[in-house]
């Protein structure tokens, strides 16, 4: 893929004789992709592999069309990340921290402290930022690691789990700042999460890792799609007679512990089922097509992992 922000090819990791991450040959393109899957299963490991935190044992890695291995310095000026584990150094305020970063990252001093502040507007952080970082909460904490991976204007956002430790609002405000920086910026991010929620909400294509290899790799809507579709269907009335109506069309119907029935579909639209019930003169019900697609892949996908048969 000519413009893929990250190509691998058979990049592994091995600590010992344990392998963090195996045989991972992907090519991702520009946009927001979500590294998902359960601790431990190699996310990490891959990220820093990428930002030559680590060195690989196997395999190649070209970020930002630039080989890993040979141009580091140059990637640290195009690359942002925000590691895990703070960072931080003690004692530092966040608006110094920041600025150090940038200087780090090749800014000149004057540029880096004018950039720390419009990093941390754009983070939303106020007076705060002249406070030692030690006294922050782990909102702010996440909010300057941001703003630090953002200082020197990057091309691509590395954010390993970037929601860890937050509460709901905490969360959903770093996750809307994230989802904002490909549309207003044209930032490409990726993040790692092993909350299938925060992927969901912000991604638009996903990698699942599971034993350190790549179970699945492709949009959201395309995996989406690939799956078995399936309704849900919540009656108001007449239950008995629907399943009936659904039994005699040819549908195994399913009744779950919450009431609803569950039918597979050939199509994503539940049209159809609409149209059935007309025809039967049953009364309205309330319809959900494939409430949960993603997140069947996901378990689908770490089950078969467990069993051995990842397939990267
Ligand atoms: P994730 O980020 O998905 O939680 P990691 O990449 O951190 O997973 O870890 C993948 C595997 O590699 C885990 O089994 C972890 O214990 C192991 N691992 C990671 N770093 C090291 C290390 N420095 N030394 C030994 N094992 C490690």
């Amino acid at each position: 893929m000519a413009d893929a922000i990250i190509e691998t090819e058979g990049l592994g990791k091995s600590y010992g004789s344990a392998w963090a991450l195996r045989d991972v040959s992907v090519s991702i393109p520009p946009g927001t992709i979500g590294l998902l899957g359960p601790n431990g299963a190699g996310k990490s490991t891959f990220l820093k592999c990428l930002l030559n935190l680590e060195t690989p044992t196997t395999g190649t890695a070209r970020v930002l069309g630039r080989n890993i291995r040979s141009s580091h310095r140059e990637s640290r000026e195009r690359v942002g990340y925000g590691p895990e584990l703070d960072a931080h150094i003690p004692g530092m305020m966040g608006c110094e921290y920041v600025a150090l970063c940038g200087q780090l990252s090749g800014l000149p001093f004057r540029r880096a402290r004018q950039r720390a502040h419009e990093m941390l507007d754009l983070v939303g952080m106020g007076q705060e930022r002249y406070r030692s970082i030690d006294t922050y909460s782990t909102g702010m904490k996440q909010r300057a690691k941001l703003a630090q991976a953002l200082v020197h204007d990057p091309e691509l956002l590395i954010l390993d789990e970037p929601t860890n430790g937050l509460d709901a609002s905490g969360r959903e405000y770093i996750l809307r700042l994230i989802g904002s920086l490909r549309r207003d910026f044209g930032i490409s991010v990726i993040i790692s999460s092993h909350l299938l929620q925060d992927v969901e909400r912000i991604c638009d294509r996903v990698m699942i890792v599971a034993n350190g290899r790549v179970i699945e790799h492709d949009t959201i809507a395309n995996l989406k799609a690939r799956r078995e579709h399936v309704i849900e269907i919540t009656p108001l009335s007449g239950r008995d007679r629907l399943v009936q109506v659904l039994e005699e069309a040819g549908h195994a119907v399913e009744t779950l512990a919450n009431g609803r029935l569950r039918i597979a579909s050939d199509a994503a639209s539940s049209n159809w089922v609409l149209e059935l019930m007309q025809q039967h003169g049953l009364p309205p019900a309330h319809l959900s097509a494939s409430p949960d697609a993603l997140q069947g892949l996901f378990l689908q996908a770490l089950a078969t992992a467990n069993q051995g048969g990842g397939l990267a």
